[in-house]
């Protein structure tokens, strides 16, 4: 694939790793620059009694860096937006672009908002699907169009249009050969402890085999994938 840079926008600290840190850890491999960032606060991740939120982000935040770590991930830009109440609205939407414009990646993964469900056992968290959306409008418009946010403007950050874009989907058409790169994934995400996703492992390994049979490797993450260059302009363009 040899992307240079990647962006990774996702709701809540371990949703990358669950998502794509298989192919994160693969692309760090090759040479890629990933970047990560990550929308909320955390702070929504735990159910014992007696937890606060202001207790809680610290955590996340910790094991989120841990795991990035252990992936060989560049650089994190936590933006802090309560978890569970995640919005796409003009600030959510600002502060992502703000991002994208700053790290122009080329390439953005995200996850896939428009997914309800998964299967019959899991109903998709509200604040992935903002999260998708805002990706979503950081690739159109928000990122590329001048008159979008004219304060980024006078923070230096200029105009920039995503490449590619690349949602973690059931509705894949691409595939990444995680098969060295699972032990990898699967160590990234002991390092988020507050949430038991040791526990989770087995059913990681399980689903990357699922998805390795549908790509045609030992193990796989799927992708729903958009080549956003407009390849005529180029063509046409005056030289
Ligand atoms: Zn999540």
């Amino acid at each position: 694939m040899g992307f240079a840079s990647a962006l990774v926008i996702f709701a809540h600290p371990d949703d990358a790793e669950f998502m794509c840190g298989g192919t994160v850890a693969s692309w760090v491999n090759e040479g890629t620059d990933v970047h990560y960032c990550v929308v909320t606060d955390g702070s929504a991740g735990s159910n014992e009694p007696g937890m606060t939120r202001e207790k809680m982000v610290p955590i996340r935040e910790r094991e989120q860096r841990a795991a990035a770590d252990v992936l060989g991930v560049r650089s994190l830009s936590f933006l802090g937006f309560v978890d569970g109440e995640l919005q796409v609205d003009l600030a959510t939407r600002k502060a992502v672009t703000r991002v994208v414009r700053r790290v122009r990646p080329e390439v953005i993964v995200a996850p896939d908002p428009s997914r309800l469900w998964f299967g019959n056992r899991y109903i998709n968290h509200w604040d992935h699907k903002q999260a998708g959306t805002l990706a979503l409008c950081a690739v159109m418009p928000d990122a590329p169009s001048r008159p979008q946010f004219p304060g980024l403007l006078d923070e230096g950050l200029e105009p920039f249009e995503v490449p590619s874009l690349w949602l973690a989907s059931d509705d894949a058409d691409t595939y990444v050969d995680i098969s060295k790169t699972l032990e990898t994934k699967l160590e990234s995400l002991r390092a988020h402890e507050s949430q038991g996703t040791g526990d989770a492992l087995d059913w990681v390994r399980e689903r990357a085999r699922e998805l390795g049979q549908e790509g045609g490797f030992e193990y796989a993450e799927g992708f729903k994938t958009f080549d956003l260059r407009d390849e005529d302009l180029d063509v046409t363009e005056p030289v």
